[in-house]
């Protein structure tokens, strides 16, 4: 199949972890494409492999087979100080927890993953634009302890989004917050993604927030299926 190079695949993936009693399989085979501007939930049981096939399709796990290709390149092909360079540039992550490094303020902490890069007043100005986006604007200085959950989620995503990653993942980013909240952040997540023409992958157990991607699967004994 010919491949585009904007395009994330995943072909044939399986995971498995060695046990006392033999390998314990998680993915059997995983096939998924995405196009830039694509939006995917991923829903499923617990214990199902969501997360598992999250971190490969993130690069912060290898597949035990198969080929994951982001960009037209192979990530797994990379040593591991070009892949984390990869993995920076090119994937913005949000996680159930903020981890937002609490001694750091607001737009320090967006500004993280973009340290390494060149042009500090463009970059500054892009963390200003997306706290303004996401409405934090005034809370610019304040430190991660002076925000609600929901605010210091959507530092995350600002964070996630400061070097214009073509894919953005999620793991259960609502699955702290009330129902209020997790609307507002399910919503800043999806306009976001699509303002950036992201590859946006959510994994979540939240029925509400999948029906407003446009695509879903579900991860059922190893193999995802579309809906
Ligand atoms: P989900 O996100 O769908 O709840 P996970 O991907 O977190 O599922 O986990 C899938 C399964 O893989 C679980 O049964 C978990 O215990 C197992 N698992 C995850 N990491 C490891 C590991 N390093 N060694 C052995 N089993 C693991």
């Amino acid at each position: 199949m010919l491949q585009s190079a904007n395009d994330l695949h995943v072909e044939h993936v399986s995971k498995s972890y060695p046990t006392a009693n033999g390998a314990l399989s998680i993915l059997g085979d995983v096939n998924l494409s995405l196009a830039r501007g694509d939006a995917l939930a991923i829903t499923g049981p617990s214990g199902a492999g969501k997360s598992t096939l999250l971190y490969i399709i993130g690069t912060l796990d290898a597949p035990t087979s198969g080929a994951v290709r982001i960009l037209g390149s192979d990530p797994f092909a990379l040593k591991s100080a070009a892949l984390a360079r990869f993995r920076n540039a090119s994937i913005g992550f949000v996680f159930q927890e903020h981890y937002l490094l609490p001694q750091c303020s607001v737009i320090e902490n967006v500004l993280i993953p973009a340290l390494a890069g060149k042009g500090a007043d463009a970059v500054a100005d892009r963390a200003r634009m997306l706290l303004d986006r996401v409405g934090l604007a005034q809370r610019i200085r304040h430190r991660p302890a002076e925000l609600s959950g929901g605010e210091r989620q959507r530092v995350a995503i600002c964070r996630a989004l400061i070097n214009s990653p073509p894919l953005l993942l999620a793991d259960e980013p609502t699955g702290n917050l009330d129902r209020h909240t997790a609307d507002t952040i399910g919503s800043l997540l999806l306009e976001l993604g699509r303002e950036q023409n992201a590859m946006l992958i959510v994994v979540t157990h939240s029925a509400e927030l999948a029906s407003r991607l446009p695509r879903r699967a579900e991860l059922i004994d190893g193999r995802l299926v579309e809906k």
